[in-house]
């Protein structure tokens, strides 16, 4: 029996459903909503956010975007068929004018606490070239922290675990 999902697909229009394709016995909960019509599915995969740790002589570059209260991470949404690490040095050299070169890839990290659905996927870059030219559309402020020093996070932010990794790994 379909169930309805109070959701519609952004295609067509139609209401979403759990729904066998086959008629299979598989428990509806298992089943991604998908639209009958036009054959939309609806995954509830996070989106994945492109940050980057830059480092230069034992500090790393922080920034605080407008209107926002906390330093973060350069950080940004991959393009189609970009990689993350390909996104994370654009974002850099579109947000701060800096060109880095990523050195590996930290981890990934789950906003979940932030009741966001979003994956952050940091890299571990150097500092290649340029000079600290921030978007001044996107970020208020630019500023390098000693790893010793580095801001305070609200206690749900990722940032807590990125740099415990970021120190250890
Ligand atoms: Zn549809």
């Amino acid at each position: 029996m379909p169930l309805q999902e109070g959701r519609y697909c952004p295609y067509c229009g139609e209401a979403l459903r759990r729904e066998a394709a086959d008629g299979g016995d598989l428990p509806l909960e298992s089943l991604k909503p998908a639209c009958a019509a036009c054959g939309y599915i609806h995954l509830d995969a996070p989106t994945p956010v492109a940050a980057a740790i830059i480092e230069r002589e034992g500090q790393v570059l922080l920034v605080r975007p407008q209107g926002a209260e906390h330093f973060a991470l350069v950080a940004g949404y991959p393009e189609a068929f970009e990689s993350i690490e390909d996104a994370a040095v654009r974002e850099v050299r579109e947000e701060t004018g800096l060109e880095v070169r990523v050195e590996r890839v930290l981890g990934s990290y789950s906003c979940e606490p932030m009741g966001r659905n979003l994956v952050l996927v940091v890299c571990v870059t150097t500092l290649e070239a340029g000079e600290l030219t921030l978007q001044a559309e996107e970020l208020a402020e630019g500023r390098w922290f000693a790893l010793d020093s580095l801001p305070e996070w609200p206690e749900e932010a990722p940032l807590h675990e990125v740099f415990r990794d970021y120190r250890t790994g």
